[in-house]
């Protein structure tokens, strides 16, 4: 009781500053310009946007929560949700490798860098000359990351790391790479340390690009780690406090994830009103038909709930409050809003939702991944649970 006293008692500005509004106005015309004429091709053909992400590059957008100290825009986490909600209505891809770059990259990188890791790795990664990844996730390893099995062997001044991660977002186009890599194999959570990998340090094979269900364009692939010698000034925070820079970096990286799927339920919304209102069957728009009616006003209300949760979590982060509950909250719900919207706006389209000419048929299949990735639903259903009973 004590605890939904002070979830309720949040009370948040809903008005956004005109910062927000040119954040949002920014990222939705170069979706509009840069990603929407291209998106469906990316996602048939598994083409990574390389030279849109130059373009978002020159925006900011590859270091929007960064300082301009250290080449990023200094924005704060609700401008994030709402670049990453806009380019993920348009391509959920691109919306993810952004997302990724920013939030698991780059950002632990400004938190936990030391001065030297921030000169060398956050400068070229916020201003988009380097790209990033996170790779936490083992053939034995996903939900329960404490039990990795990659080593990283001390000799000298360096760490040797052996070991496969697997479904790598950025995988093989990165050119940093956050390395979760066991240090201590007597302690489980403890033992884990954090590395920041530069790729050309050699000793890592790129495995080949899955051929996934949806977030087609985005590149996910094994990295394999053989005798990889990293410096061992490249150790990112604590040795042994990996594991929890890990999992804290995660809960940043949920609100942008929610913030995607934010965006893919308001395309399969927007879609479906469209076709609805143009789709004409026993000489009415489809639109007229009370079934229709209640699945608009579902998607409608659960958008609007979805959005209030995304908001308030970026919002709870940009006024250093607790937030892992709410991020893991506003994933859950983000997600699974997406997916039903998708579902529905697929029945809405009848038979053309089936076809891969139509727009909500990514949604479709691009929601579904967003429900498993960054923590699947069950994981986040812990995670509140586990706050919500402390
Ligand atoms: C497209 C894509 C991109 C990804 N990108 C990255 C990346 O960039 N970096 C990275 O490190 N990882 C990445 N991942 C990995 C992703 O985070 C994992 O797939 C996810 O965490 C689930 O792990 P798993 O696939 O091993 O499933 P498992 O952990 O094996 O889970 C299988 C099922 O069991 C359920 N389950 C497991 N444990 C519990 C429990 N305690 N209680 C209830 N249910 C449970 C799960 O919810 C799920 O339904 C990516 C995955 C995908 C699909």
């Amino acid at each position: 009781m004590a605890t939904l006293f002070l979830y309720t008692a949040r009370i948040m500005d809903f008005e956004l500053t005109n910062q927000h509004r040119l954040a949002r106005a920014t990222a939705r015309d170069v979706a509009r310009t840069e990603l929407a004429p291209y998106a469906q091709e990316w996602d048939q053909t598994m083409t990574f946007p390389g030279e849109a992400l130059k373009k978002l590059a020159r925006l900011g957008f590859m270091g929007i929560s960064i300082p301009k100290a250290y080449g990023g825009c200094g924005l704060d986490s609700i401008s994030y949700v709402l670049i990453i909600e806009e380019l993920a209505k348009v391509c959920a891809s691109t919306a993810i490798i952004v997302s990724v770059h920013n939030s698991v990259c780059a950002y632990p990188i400004f938190m936990l860098g030391t001065e030297e890791q921030k000169q060398s790795y956050l400068v070229p990664l916020s201003r988009g000359e380097k790209l990033g990844a996170f790779a936490l996730t083992e053939p034995n390893a996903g939900s329960d990351p404490a039990s990795l099995e990659t080593v990283a062997e001390r000799h000298g001044d360096h760490f040797i790391l052996n070991g496969t991660k697997t479904f790598i977002t950025n995988g093989s186009t990165a050119d940093i790479v956050l390395v979760m890599a066991r240090t201590d194999r007597t302690k489980r959570s403890r033992g884990i340390t954090a590395f920041i990998v530069d790729k050309s340090f050699g000793g890592i094979i790129v495995g080949s690009k899955e051929n996934k269900l949806g977030i087609r364009a985005s590149d996910t692939c094994e990295l394999i780690f053989k005798r990889c010698t990293v410096p061992a000034a490249n150790v990112l925070g604590e040795l042994g406090a990996g594991l929890g820079a890990a999992l804290d970096t995660l809960t940043f990286g949920r609100v942008g994830v929610a913030a995607q799927a934010l965006g893919v339920a308001e395309c399969a919304f927007e879609e479906s009103i469209r076709y609805s209102t143009q789709r004409k069957q026993f000489g009415r728009p489809i639109a007229d038909f009370q079934a229709i009616q209640w699945m608009l006003a579902d998607m409608a209300t659960e958008i609007e709930a979805a959005r209030s949760l995304v908001y308030r979590a970026a919002w709870l982060k940009d006024r250093g409050k607790p937030f892992a509950a709410e991020a893991s909250m506003a994933k859950l719900y983000a997600s699974e809003t997406a997916m039903r919207c998708a579902t529905k706006a697929v029945q809405i389209h009848g038979g053309y939702g089936c076809m891969k000419d139509y727009r909500v048929e990514r949604c479709f299949r691009d929601a579904k991944v967003i429900e498993i990735y960054e923590g699947t639903s069950e994981i986040q259903r812990l995670i509140i649970a586990r706050n919500v009973t402390k």
